[in-house]
C-alpha cells in the first residue's frame, strides 16, 4: 500500500485540510476508485473502507492484487467538521447549502472544445484521448472555493478509473444502489456480491452526483461527435449501505468481504470470494414514488424496509395528539418499500419514504436534496 496526501488550499490564515489516498497497485489492470463519506455524516462506508484495507493488505501481501486500487475513506474533511448543536451535518456545505454530492464538474463541457478534430476511428483510442483531455481540463481548473477545489481533486482521481464505487447511506434502508444502464453485467454482478436488494436504474438523474459525474460526459461526446465511436468505459455506482446508524464491525466485516468479491468479478484482485446473493431487483429510478406527509407531527411505521407493498397499502402514520387525528402514510405505487426517513417527527409536505416500482411515476430531477 502506498498513500498520497493532498493539502487543499487553506481559505482561512492558520487551518489546513487534507484529502487521503491509499492505493495498492499492481503496475497495470483495471483501475479501480472507491470513496466513502462524501456525505460526511454517512458512517457505513468509512468502517467498511477500514475493513476491506485490511484485506487489500492480505491480498497485496499474497500477490493476488491485479490492477489499481484507490482507496479514500474520507471524501470530504469539509464536511467532517460541520457538527452543529451537537449532530454532524455533513450532506450540504454549510456556507452555500449545496449538497456534496450534486452538482460536480461536467467534464464533457470542460473538455469538449479540446477535442474538435482529434478523435480517430478507434474507440480505444478515443478513451485515451478523452481521458487525457478530461485531465488537462482538470488541471486547468481555477476552483473558487475549498467545496470546488475538493471535486476537483476527487475527480482528478477518479476521472480515469475504469470502475468508481461512491459509498453511502441512507437513513433507514435495505442495501441498494444507483447505476447507470451502461454495464449491464457489472450491475448485476454487484448486487450477487454486495447482498443489494435494489438497483436504481438511470442515465441521467440531474443534479450530476459524483457518480454520474464518470459516465453522463461520454454519452455527452457521443452525441456531440457521432462520426467517431465513443465507448463508455467507466461503470460509476452509488452505493446505499444501509442506514446512518448501520455502522458495526460484524456488518462491515461481511460487506468488506462482498467487496473482495465484486472486485475480483471485476477482475482486479484474484482469489476473491464468490458472489453468494441473488441478482439485485433492477426497477427505474424514476419509479420510485415518494410519500410525504399530510400533517406535521409523530411518525410511526407500521413496516420496515425490504416489505414488497401494493399500492395504497399502508407503511406508517402521522399523529397530531393536539389535535388528535392520524393520518396514513399510503405506499404511492406498487413496488419495494426500500427506504424511510430517520427521524420520527415530521413537518407537514415533508417526504418520508420511497417505495421502487416498475412503472414511472416522475420525472425532472430524480435526486432529493
Ligand atoms: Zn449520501
Amino acid at each position: 500500500m502506498k498513500t498520497e496526501i493532498l493539502d487543499l488550499t487553506p481559505v482561512s490564515p492558520g487551518s489546513r485540510r487534507q484529502l487521503t489516498r491509499h492505493f495498492w497497485d499492481a503496475g497495470g489492470g483495471p483501475k479501480v476508485y472507491l470513496q466513502a463519506a462524501l456525505h460526511a455524516d454517512e458512517m457505513p462506508g468509512a468502517i467498511l473502507l477500514w475493513h476491506l484495507m485490511e484485506l487489500l493488505d492480505t491480498a497485496e501481501a499474497e500477490g493476488r492484487i491485479t490492477g489499481q486500487i484507490s482507496v479514500v475513506p474520507f471524501a470530504n474533511p469539509i464536511g467532517l467538521t460541520q457538527w452543529l448543536q451537537g449532530k454532524p451535518q455533513g450532506r450540504q456545505d454549510l456556507e452555500t447549502m449545496q449538497n456534496y454530492n450534486r452538482g460536480h464538474f461536467d467534464l464533457a463541457a470542460l473538455a469538449g472544445d479540446a477535442l474538435e478534430g482529434q478523435l480517430t476511428q478507434d474507440a480505444g483510442q478515443n478513451t485515451k484521448i478523452i481521458r487525457a483531455a478530461f485531465a488537462k481540463a482538470l488541471k486547468a481548473l481555477a476552483p473558487k472555493s475549498e467545496n470546488e477545489e475538493l471535486r476537483q481533486r476527487l475527480l482528478q482521481w477518479s476521472h480515469d478509473a475504469d470502475l468508481v464505487l461512491d459509498l453511502h447511506c441512507d437513513h433507514e434502508a435495505v442495501m441498494h444502489f444507483y447505476t447507470s444502464s451502461s454495464h449491464p453485467a457489472l450491475t448485476e454482478a454487484l448486487g450477487r456480491c454486495t447482498g443489494a436488494v435494489l438497483a436504481l436504474m438511470e442515465d441521467t438523474s440531474g443534479g450530476n452526483a459524483f457518480d454520474e459525474a464518470h459516465t453522463a460526459p461520454w454519452r455527452a461526446l457521443q452525441k456531440r461527435f457521432p462520426d467517431h465511436p465513443i465507448a463508455q468505459p467507466t461503470f460509476a455506482t452509488t452505493l446505499e449501505y444501509r442506514g446512518q446508524r448501520d455502522v458495526s464491525d460484524a456488518q462491515a466485516q461481511q460487506d468488506a468481504l462482498n467487496m473482495m468479491a465484486f472486485l475480483g468479478a471485476a477482475g482486479v484482485i484474484s482469489g476473491a470470494p464468490k458472489p453468494a446473493h441473488p441478482p439485485a431487483l433492477q426497477t427505474p429510478l424514476n419509479g420510485a414514488g415518494e410519500v410525504f406527509a399530510a400533517q406535521g407531527g409523530i411518525v410511526t411505521w407500521a413496516l420496515t424496509p425490504g416489505a414488497m407493498v401494493e399500492k395504497d397499502q399502508i407503511l406508517g402514520h402521522v399523529s397530531d395528539p393536539l389535535t388528535r387525528r392520524r393520518l396514513p402514510l399510503l405506499a404511492p405505487n406498487a413496488g419495494l418499500f426500500f427506504r424511510r426517513d430517520l427521524h420520527p417527527f415530521c413537518l407537514k409536505g415533508q417526504g418520508l419514504a420511497h417505495v421502487a416500482g416498475e412503472t414511472p411515476v416522475r420525472s425532472g430531477d430524480l435526486l432529493s436534496n
